[in-house]
């Protein structure tokens, strides 16, 4: 649909209240080069554009309408169509009122190091250096004194990147130091790699364990230190029994939330198909993995067929690998997010959905 031209101060409520229809859109308000100021969306434009003027005095909705020079907005067919365009216009503008968005909520992963000893690390910025990432979680202070203690109970070492790395299947022990060089090593939670106490393999068994653990293929970890705790309780050593009893509660939260984040995400692929008011207004979105890969528009009003939706178009789409949201930007990501967030909060939306596959019928 096209958008009403800009409007100027002091005609800014005027053409508003003369121009704007109840529809769902989303707004722009310009300042006075033209900047996009601010970036919003609603069901309904003209309530919303016209809630500004009676915005409180001092506030923050009456600062950008006496900042603004101008507004303008588009409708689009949907709330779901008005949230995408609102977040993509908000990272394209960086519109300094937008607060809400320009705090951007902030992830952490768990980051499986390359290398011949791995270890586990809490990380902001995934990399692309043959780590595997875990997550996302939203960032806390506790994630990564859980990660140590998953490394203690796994027998993963947690010193630093650095130290260098002697298996003992290594033909080359010349020099070798055999004492290890960190208490771990004598209290038996690393397997000591760094002083060839272990073999390669080993080494691996920790990393395979800690594997399992994070995909959800096994809870051996969070068992080891409830059995433990048991022990504790019955040679009444009590504290130690209440420190191994939040250790496993701990690490039975975090697979839960990686293992439940990722099995939600392989649900989201489908077609969502949200009915306009006439044909030009349907929308398709084929989303997979929660990101929507593509949006078809409109219906042939004589064949009814959706438009765009070639098979061979489709098959390309379908064929692309599915994306792992590490490896995402984090424009991307917020819009998994968004997807995410919508799906959630609108469970009886999955009903309007169909299988992917069905579209190439
Ligand atoms: S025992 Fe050695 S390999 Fe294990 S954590 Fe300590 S320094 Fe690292």
């Amino acid at each position: 649909m096209p958008a009403p031209s800009p409007t100027v101060r002091p005609d800014l409520r005027h053409t508003v209240t003369a121009r704007a229809e109840n529809l769902p859109g989303v707004y722009r308000f310009l300042g006075p080069r033209g900047e996009v100021l601010y970036v919003g969306k609603s069901i309904r434009i003209r309530t919303r554009l016209l809630s500004y003027f009676r915005g409180e005095k001092g506030g923050r909705e009456a600062e950008l309408v006496r900042t603004a020079r101008s507004v303008e907005w588009d409708y689009v067919p949907n709330e779901f169509e008005a949230l995408l365009r609102e977040l993509r216009l908000i990272q394209s503008f960086r519109p300094r009122f937008n607060v809400r968005h320009r705090r951007r909520r902030r992830f952490a992963w768990i980051r499986l190091t390359p290398g011949p000893a791995p270890r586990l690390v809490a990380t902001r910025t995934p990399r692309g250096d043959g780590s595997r990432y875990f997550g996302p979680f939203p960032a806390s202070r506790a994630l990564p004194r859980t990660l140590r203690e998953l490394a203690h109970v796994a027998g993963l070492r947690d010193c630093p990147d650095k130290t260098p790395i002697h298996f003992a299947d290594q033909l080359d022990l010349l020099g070798t130091p055999r004492t290890p060089l960190c208490i771990r090593g004598e209290t038996g939670t690393c397997p000591a790699p760094c002083a060839a106490l272990c073999t390669q393999e080993e080494y691996r068994e920790g990393v395979r364990r800690v594997e399992a653990f994070l995909t959800g293929a096994s809870d051996e970890l969070p068992r080891l230190l409830r059995a433990r705790m048991k022990e504790a309780a019955r040679a009444r050593e009590f504290e130690r029994a209440a420190r191994l009893r939040d250790r496993a509660q701990r690490m039975e939260d975090l697979q839960e939330r990686v293992v439940e984040f990722h099995r939600h995400l392989h649900r989201l692929s489908f077609v969502y198909h949200i009915q306009g008011a006439g044909p030009d207004e349907d929308r398709r979105y084929l989303i997979v993995g929660g990101r929507v890969r593509h949006t078809f528009s409109g219906r042939d009003p004589t064949h009814g067929e959706v438009l765009g939706a070639s098979p061979q178009r489709l098959r390309r789409i379908l064929r692309e690998p599915p994306e792992h949201p590490w490896t995402l930007s984090s424009a991307q990501r917020e819009e998994l997010f968004l997807v995410i967030r919508w799906f959630r909060q609108r469970p009886g939306e999955l009903e309007r959905t169909r299988p992917l596959e069905e579209l190439l019928t």
